[in-house]
């Protein structure tokens, strides 16, 4: 499979798709424990990307990247904008050195969440969207050298993305808004995780399909 940006529109479009349908349920999670925003927040990051995306799609994935995480930090709001923003402009940094491939992204997929870390001063187990990146970075360098074949590697992606998702909910949370709940923080899944999980599951779905009949 060759993943170039003229991939883009689609995962642009299946991504504000299913934020859209889960719009509700994101709210209430961030409702929950947080102050409701960040569906909204996140929509404007993705209305932003609609309007760029065919652009997008004619660019390498360097400049794409670094477009598209300069139009996340000044489009969303919130700490998820400066979160998304940092990731994506930490790939671009990190696919100068080296090629998408399926051992390259999964390098200049760990860049990025690293960069997320240290953004945000946070680590695995603290109730955020970190807890469905990081242990999807971890499986898919685990995947690159044990050169799991790739549609194996993207069914486990999804699994291990719902498995981060569902962990958060009874994490305790010492970083974000969530943080301030302390105790009672605990038994509401992350809403920045659960949406985390959902674009993934979505790029998955898209590259799934696209690995059994390219375009
Ligand atoms: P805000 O918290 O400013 O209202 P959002 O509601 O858009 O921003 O995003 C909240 C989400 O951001 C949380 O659910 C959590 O997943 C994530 N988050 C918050 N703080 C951090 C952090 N320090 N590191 C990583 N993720 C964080
Ligand atoms: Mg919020």
């Amino acid at each position: 499979m060759k993943l170039t940006p003229a991939l883009l529109p689609q995962l642009i479009e299946v991504i504000a798709d299913v934020i859209e349908k889960n719009a509700e349920e994101v709210t209430a999670l961030d409702q929950a424990i947080g102050d409701g925003d960040h569906v909204i927040n996140l929509q404007r990051g993705i209305n932003a990307l609609m309007l760029q995306r065919q652009e997008l799609s004619q660019l390498d994935w360097v400049a794409a990247f670094q477009k598209i995480g300069m139009t996340l930090m000044s489009a969303v709001g919130g700490a998820s904008g400066s979160l998304y923003g940092t990731l994506f402009i930490a790939l671009s940094k990190a696919a100068r050195e080296q090629s998408l491939d399926q051992q390259g992204f999964a390098d200049i997929f760990s860049h990025g969440v690293e960069a997320v870390k240290q953004r945000g001063k946070a680590v695995a187990g603290e109730k955020t969207m970190l807890d469905v990146f990081i242990p999807v970075a971890d499986y898919l360098r685990t995947a690159a050298e044990n050169s799991v074949m790739l549609p194996d590697v993207l069914t486990k992606v999804s699994q291990v993305a719902i498995k981060g998702m569902e962990s958060t909910r009874d994490m305790l949370a010492t970083k974000g808004r969530a943080s301030f709940l302390e105790e009672r923080s605990r038994g509401h899944i992350d809403a920045g995780a659960k949406t985390g999980q959902l674009m993934i599951c979505a790029i998955v779905d898209v590259l799934t399909k696209q690995l059994a009949s390219p375009a």
